[in-house]
């Protein structure tokens, strides 16, 4: 597989083209879902990628805050996966 571009030139995705992130906590193994409602709430704030994000998120249960792993879900792959949609 060949890369057609080079990564540096692709700007971050930035929150408003995610469906979600799923949070999970490598601390204590809790995970949970930001929604697009919470990622709404997030660009009131003015965090506009998911670095931005990942600085600011915090473990709920245990505090952890370095050990976060985030993985944004695109619209797109939602649309693949989902064949309803829940209101
Ligand atoms: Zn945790």
């Amino acid at each position: 597989m060949s890369m057609a571009w080079s990564d540096r030139r692709v700007p971050m995705p930035s929150l408003d083209e995610m469906l979600a992130i799923e949070v999970g906590c490598d601390g204590c193994g809790r995970g949970k879902r930001l929604d697009s409602g919470a990622l709404a709430r997030l660009c009131e704030k003015g965090l506009r990628q998911i670095s931005d994000v990942r600085s600011r998120l915090v473990c709920t249960e245990c505090g952890e805050r370095d050990r976060l792993s985030l993985i944004p879900v695109f619209r797109r792959a939602e649309q693949g996966l989902r064949t309803s949609r829940a209101a």
